[in-house]
């Protein structure tokens, strides 16, 4: 067969497949993920007219015609909503999108016309692109997996930092003085087991990110469900082969047991059933919020995105391998809120981002996934100016504060490296939270979204 006829003949193959892709996007709450779907969306369905995407190939081009909503496959599923995240940016004062709170999907289909036009290729192609979020604190327990009971109680931090300490303090007090051996007592497990829980939230609005198991911050539809009515035994003085030698009803096997189901009904199923089977995905990392939060929270962040990562380690022997053999084939790593900066700090942005995952990135390139760092904001609230100061001209930002106060503000100097002692000391940062502008185009103001949308499908749409 001759070289340019059977090169056409692959790209009518691949092109009349129903070609699909499968984009993952997720992060601890408040990361930004749904203010990113939404944006996202938006992008895609406004990339024929108004959406500023330069940076998009097939946009640039005008190749990139537009996207539809299509129904989803998956019915147990809820679905991603577009539309209220849209309506609450559209108020008189826009509103930011209420967070998703579980897993969701959107399936959009993709018209555009090829770069190549061959006398058999299709004048115009389509991709089915299936875009789901959920929660990054669901992937804080794949470590569980690994353990038992026993080893889980000992690993929890929940003696670490004074911080952390004080908000368990009460909990501690009350779960010292139990003993493993006594028979369990419902109503005081339940108590227990809602009082840790509350400890873990507590701790979440503290900005503290490093908290397990995951799904008793974000439930999803476990709420208040008896799976999980269980928690760690931190100061255990018995040895482990006299403890799991314990009667079933007693308190330790009780605890264990739960434990175990939690493992095996709640924690593998989301593997199983949704993570095996995405093919690229996005994890999204407030680190400017982390940043304006002091150093024990961006510490606990940090500590936090070691063990969410574990999830992208693709090793032969990482836990994750072994057990679920998953397929992303490629991954981007964002840093959200950008528009919290002024542009000059963007690269600072970046190389923080990737001191703070320089062991996961370095594992994920050496299992050779594709993967990139960079920094965004999914839906701008801020605009770059310049000031006058002391006779010098100076990056600054304006925008208007949740409170409806507008300001122009300078926030500070991001560290291109983790920050050290001195850092914390002496220059700090600060920066207020803002509200969305008012938006009067149909597509959202964005940085860079249209960079990161054509990393994670720039090579579906050629
Ligand atoms: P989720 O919990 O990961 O879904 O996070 P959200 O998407 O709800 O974002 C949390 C909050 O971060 C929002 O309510 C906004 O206040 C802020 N936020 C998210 N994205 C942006 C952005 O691009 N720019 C700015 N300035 N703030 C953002």
């Amino acid at each position: 067969m001759r070289q340019p006829f059977r090169r056409e003949l692959s790209n009518l193959i691949e092109r009349g497949r129903d070609r699909q892709l499968r984009l993952a996007v997720t992060g601890l709450s408040q990361a930004g993920k749904t203010a990113f779907l939404t944006s996202l969306i938006n992008q895609l369905r406004h990339a024929g007219v108004e959406a500023q995407l330069d940076m998009l190939p097939a946009a640039r081009e005008g190749r990139l015609l537009g996207a539809q909503r299509l129904n989803q496959p998956d019915l147990g599923v809820p679905r991603f909503p577009y539309d209220p995240g849209m309506a609450a940016l559209r108020e008189t004062p826009p509103r930011w999108p209420a967070p998703t709170r579980g897993i969701s999907e959107l399936r959009l289909q993709l018209r555009y016309r090829p770069a190549q036009q061959g006398w058999l290729s299709p004048d115009i192609a389509h991709l089915t692109l299936d875009l789901f979020d959920y929660p990054g604190e669901w992937l804080l327990d794949l470590p569980l997996l690994q353990h038992d009971f026993y080893s889980w109680s000992q690993a929890q931090p929940l003696h670490t930092g004074d911080q952390r300490r004080a908000l368990f303090s009460e909990w501690l007090a009350e779960v010292e003085t139990l003993d493993p051996a006594a028979e369990a007592d419902e109503a005081q497990l339940a108590s227990l087991a809602e009082a840790y829980a509350q400890g873990l939230r507590r701790a979440k609005q503290a900005g503290f990110s490093n908290l397990q198991p995951g799904r008793f911050l974000l439930p999803g539809e476990l709420d208040g469900a008896p799976v999980l009515q269980f928690f760690p035994l931190p100061q255990l003085s018995m040895s482990k082969e006299a403890l799991d030698a314990l009667p079933p009803n007693s308190l330790y096997a009780t605890l264990a047991a739960r434990f175990r189901y939690y493992q095996q009904q709640v924690v593998r199923p989301f593997y199983r059933d949704h993570f095996r089977r995405f093919d690229r995905q996005i994890v999204l990392v407030d680190v400017l919020g982390a940043l304006n939060a002091g150093p024990e929270r961006f510490e606990d962040l940090s500590q936090a995105l070691g063990q969410l990562m574990q999830s992208f380690d693709y090793g032969k022997r990482s836990l994750l391998t072994r057990l679920f053999a998953p397929r992303i084939d490629k991954l981007a790593i964002a840093a959200t809120k950008a528009d919290h900066v002024t542009p000059d700090q963007h690269g600072h942005v970046v190389q923080l981002l990737e001191a703070l995952l320089a062991e996961p990135l370095k594992d994920l390139r050496f299992a050779n996934v594709p993967v990139k760092a960079l920094s965004l904001a999914a839906i701008r609230a801020t605009e770059a100016r310049e000031v006058m100061h002391n006779g010098k001209r100076s990056p600054a930002l304006r925008g208007t504060t949740l409170e409806g106060e507008d300001v122009l503000v300078y926030p500070g100097d991001v560290p291109p490296r983790l920050p050290t002692h001195d850092f914390w000391h002496q220059q700090g940062f600060d920066f207020p939270s803002f509200r969305p502008m008012d938006t009067p185009s149909d597509a959202l103001a964005h940085i860079r979204m249209d960079a990161v949308i054509d990393w994670l499908i720039g090579d579906k749409l050629v």
